[in-house]
């Protein structure tokens, strides 16, 4: 299907699309990489009147890391693939985790990380991720500049904090706050049907290890609300404690309940939460590994 008529406009800078967006209205969108936007448009359930293209934005394509890993800057129309493939995401495996499963290779050359944070699907990777790490959303708008944490910059579905004409210029991640000689680790797990379609489940697991014990840990779950779900209570089964087969399997039951999936075509509302547990067992597990230095390749689980 074609998409209805729409007008096409390119902006040289955020500001400059900034002040376009308020300009031409409600019903005028930004343009990233269109992998999100485009189909919503063939499929009629989008119809903006307007499209301001951001993609020739020149320096909005960027991974930059401090030498100490401490901090991840990524330019808003930074493309998946362009991720996986970066240093930071070889120190910080769940970066690569995530940006290399993220739908195929098509999906991935042209789909950016700042239009996903933006789109807010319930089921995309990134947020999970991204919340499990101290995550900032720099914005750009008609009124300025302005920093949103993550956790208050999604909303709802497909709804976030962004405001009339304002943009994402970039994410910024940080590791927690960590003592020296404690290690992190991180993994995150998608369960797709295949690679061209959405995660049925997915679990994102941060730990920080002091010796054998869990001093500090995230972990969150995709695609089972209506946003990512952060499960305090899996948290609360390894927090202060150490990491052994009882701990590991207390937090996974904990998770089964921390989502409040719908039955759809992926699945059944039990089917999701079962899943949910089995990958928030195993990113638990990879996640404890990388913190004790092994190199463990994730993949997501397709079936
Ligand atoms: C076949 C297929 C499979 C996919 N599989 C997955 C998957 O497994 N996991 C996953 O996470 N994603 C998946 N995606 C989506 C993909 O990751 C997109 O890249 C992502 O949703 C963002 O799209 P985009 O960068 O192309 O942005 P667009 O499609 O251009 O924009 C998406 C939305 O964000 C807005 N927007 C874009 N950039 C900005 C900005 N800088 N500031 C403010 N608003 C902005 C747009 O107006 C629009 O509303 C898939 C897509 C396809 C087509």
């Amino acid at each position: 299907m074609h998409p209805g008529p729409f007008r096409y406009h390119r902006a040289a800078s955020l500001e400059e699309a900034a002040v376009m967006l308020q300009q031409l209205g409600e019903d005028a969108r930004p343009l990233a990489g269109g992998q999100s936007l485009v189909p919503l448009m063939k499929l009629r359930l989008a119809g903006p009147t307007d499209l301001v293209d951001l993609a020739f934005v020149p320096g909005l394509s960027y991974v930059r890391h401090e030498d100490d890993g401490g901090e991840i800057r990524f330019g808003a129309l930074t493309r998946h693939a362009e991720i996986a493939d970066s240093g930071a995401a070889a120190r910080f495996p769940i970066l690569h985790d995530c940006a290399a499963g993220i739908g195929d290779v098509q999906v991935r050359n042209r789909g950016t990380i700042g239009g996903s944070v933006a789109e807010a699907d319930p089921s995309g990777d990134w947020a999970p991720v991204l919340l499990t790490h101290v995550t900032e959303i720099r914005c750009v708008g008609p009124g300025g500049e302005r920093t949103v944490a993550l956790r208050d910059f999604i909303l709802d579905a497909y709804t976030t904090a962004l405001g009339p004409g304002e943009l994402v210029r970039e994410i910024v991640m940080r590791a927690p706050p960590h003592e020296d000689g404690e290690r992190i680790g991180g993994a995150y797990i998608a369960a797709k049907r295949c690679a061209q379609v959405y995660a049925t489940a997915s679990a994102a697991v941060r730990l920080t290890l002091a010796g054998d014990v869990c001093r500090d840990v995230a972990i969150y779950l995709g695609a089972v609300a209506l946003t990512p779900v952060e499960v305090t209570a899996a948290a609360e089964a390894l927090r202060g404690r150490a990491l052994t087969r009882e701990t590991i399997e207390a937090a996974a039951d904990a998770a089964r309940s921390g989502g409040d999936p719908q039955p759809d075509m992926r699945g059944s509302a039990e089917y999701k939460c079962a899943l949910a547990t089995a990958l928030v067992k195993r990113a638990i597990e990879i996640a404890a590994r990388r913190a004790r230095g092994e190199q463990v390749e994730v993949s997501h689980e397709y079936a």
